[in-house]
């Protein structure tokens, strides 16, 4: 994905208020990312690990999202799979939740969805960063579109955030 600034993140998101999208964490060392192998820029809160945020390109526009970790407990110790990438990982899946935007959020509306607990899908289906022994399906198809397929999880989840 192209590299983006502090204030494009800022400014793309999509669930929460403007005074928590400019206090939220961004990133350190944006400039540094390795934003050639990245479909979309996830995070978790350094300083409140129950906090993680994505930022993705759906239609053209920049959406950002802001997630909580669900502390369920139960089966944080299983393998799951991960909905955008279709990585499984032994405990590295975590669910996260969304408010939805808008009025259906501060209804207390929100779209819950198992992904990566460390938001690096691009990293995974790259085979860039190791999910363990087993973590990857063996299918025949191409990066390409393993790439397209996350990309498409991934807009489909943030249609549910905004509908
Ligand atoms: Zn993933």
């Amino acid at each position: 994905m192209k590299p983006l600034t502090e204030q494009e993140i800022r400014a793309s998101f999509v669930n929460c208020t403007k005074g928590e999208a400019k206090r939220l964490n961004v990133p350190r060392g944006l400039t540094d990312l390795p934003w050639e192998d990245l479909d979309f820029l996830g995070w978790r809160d350094p300083q409140a690990p129950e906090r993680a945020y994505l930022v993705a390109e759906v239609d053209g526009r920049l959406a950002g999202v802001a997630l909580r970790l669900s502390t369920g407990g139960v089966g944080q110790a299983r393998r799951s799979m991960c909905s955008l990438c279709v990585t499984t990982h032994s405990g590295g899946v975590s669910l996260m939740v969304a408010p939805r935007a808008g009025k259906a959020g501060q209804q207390g509306n929100s779209v819950g969805a198992y992904m990566c607990s460390d938001l690096a899908c691009s990293l995974y289906v790259r085979g860039k960063r190791d999910a363990g022994p087993g973590a990857r399906l063996h299918e025949s198809i191409t990066l390409e579109e393993k790439i397209e397929r996350t990309l498409a999880n991934l807009a489909t989840f943030v249609a549910k955030v905004t509908a």
